[in-house]
């Protein structure tokens, strides 16, 4: 622009646009310098940050959830920081979710561990992929863990590997019951569940559920053999009525033939009065809702009755009736009436099985921060092998001799009850020389128990 300003030759014309023509070339130079170190700039600096953006994807994609692109928030906005906060934010959410499926997956690990079902799952190989503790309690295993072996090494159990196998073929039916021997005689109810849609071999194809219904099974069984007792209990004498009933018809029977079959019937009768009054009084003591009346009470009163009350039937056998009392117990903390029925249960038993001329005791002692109650004799004893099932209800040694001598079979598992009910038990010891040891433990103070009582 100068130069067309100033008045020039043709000489001069040529030098200016020579000159015009460096300073252009000049010109040109310096802007595709400029361009080059633009370019060279913005491409280093996009280089840095797509580093930096492979840099967080690499460790967050090694499990280092904390990884973020650095952004400089002072650094104006560009598109490069636009991309990093996008990141960052999409980074946050995977974090977020993945806590989430990790608090899921710990919560369910917790249920699986403490569930008292034992669990167990295979893969398509039968390869175990997830046992819990239930499980390795019902079922032995020769690995600390099973985890990553073939359920058929895993678990020497033929009847769990027959079903894990079946489930795998699709032809376990729902619901199975095992008994497992090893390492404790449990049954087991199976419940298989076969997973249709795993995508390959490695994935879960099915879980065993395992429920110890061992407990369950021995109180049907307990339930289906008292009602078979008790109908056969008074089934007995009942039959026995209803067939001299029939022979009263008969109305040209002589009188003594009549009253001798109107005895029997009586006999018959008062023993199915004494069956249903045990048995409602067993009932009564194993309701819920059965609570002992506690109070402080003299022993010895209760024992001095007994032994007045069994008087008569003591002395058509020539017994003797004998206290050892402890005498610093002189009170005891409990139920009076519950007390003296097991205390009479007891007295009575040893003089039913202790012939004539034999010795009864009822002693009292102290032992640590309980009272023992014992009633001993030296009458026939109890066979070793008979001990275990002694306080069954209905269970007798020799059923005609406690038929004979008006016994129910029930005795023992009242007094068995009731000492429970206070707290206490009852233990069988043979007698020295010979003869039964009755021995009743009650505590010293009684906090009556009438939730964790037995069944029979
Ligand atoms: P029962 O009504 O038959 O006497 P129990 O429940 O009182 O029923 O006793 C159960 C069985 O225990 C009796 O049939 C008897 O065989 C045995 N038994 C109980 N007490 C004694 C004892 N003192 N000596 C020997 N056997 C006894």
């Amino acid at each position: 622009m100068i130069y067309a300003l100033l008045p020039i030759g043709s000489e001069g014309l040529a030098t200016s646009y020579s000159d015009m023509a460096v300073v252009l070339a000049a010109i040109l130079a310096v802007a595709v310098l400029i361009v080059l170190a633009l370019l060279v700039w913005v491409s280093t600096k996009s280089r840095k940050s797509l580093e930096k953006l492979a840099d967080t994807a690499s460790r967050l994609s090694q499990g280092e959830w904390t990884a973020r692109v650095p952004i400089d928030p002072y650094r104006k906005s560009d598109a490069f920081s636009e991309v990093g906060y996008a990141f960052n934010r999409m980074a946050n959410e995977m974090k977020l979710r993945y806590d989430r499926s990790r608090r899921e997956r710990d919560q369910l690990q917790t249920v699986l561990t403490n569930m008292s079902d034992g669990v167990l799952a295979v893969d398509g190989q039968g390869i175990v992929r997830l046992v819990n503790r239930a499980f390795l309690r019902y079922f032995r295993t020769v690995f600390d863990n099973p985890i990553g072996h073939a359920h058929t090494e895993a678990f020497r159990d033929r009847g769990l590997n027959t079903l894990v196998q079946e489930m795998l073929d699709g032809t376990a039916s729902d619901l199975s019951e095992l008994v497992v021997a090893e390492p404790t005689r449990r049954i087991l109810v199976l419940r298989s569940a076969p997973i249709a849609d795993a995508d390959d071999q490695s994935d879960v194809r099915g879980v065993i559920v395992a429920r110890d219904v061992t407990a369950r099974r021995r109180v049907e069984q307990m339930r289906r053999d008292f009602v078979a007792n008790v109908s056969h209990e008074l089934r007995t004498p009942l039959t026995a009525i209803l067939g001299y009933v029939e022979a009263l018809k008969d109305t040209g029977l002589p009188t003594p033939e009549r009253t001798r079959f109107l005895e029997t019937i009586s006999r018959n009768a008062t023993r199915m009065n004494r069956i249903v009054a045990d048995l409602l009084e067993l009932s009564r003591i194993e309701a819920p809702d059965y609570r002992p009346e506690i109070s402080r009470f003299a022993l010895r009163p209760i024992v001095e009755e007994i032994g007045t009350n069994v008087q008569a039937a003591l002395a058509g056998k020539s017994q003797t009736f004998a206290t050892k009392l402890d005498p610093s117990i002189d009170t005891v903390h409990g139920d009076r009436d519950a007390v003296y029925r097991i205390l009479y249960n007891l007295t009575d038993n040893a003089h039913k099985y202790t012939p004539d001329g034999g010795h009864i005791e009822v002693v009292s002692q102290r032992q640590d921060d309980s009272i023992l109650l014992i009633v001993q004799d030296d009458g026939i004893g109890v066979p070793e092998q008979d001990r275990p099932r002694l306080f069954e209800r209905f269970f007798r040694v020799d059923r005609a001799r406690s038929r004979e001598s008006g016994g129910t079979g029930l005795g023992l598992s009242i007094v068995k009850h009731l000492a429970e009910a206070l707290g206490g038990s009852v233990r069988y010891e043979p007698n020295v020389p010979r003869g039964s040891r009755f021995v009743v433990t009650l505590p010293q103070d009684v906090q009556p128990n009438t939730t964790d009582r037995k069944d029979n």
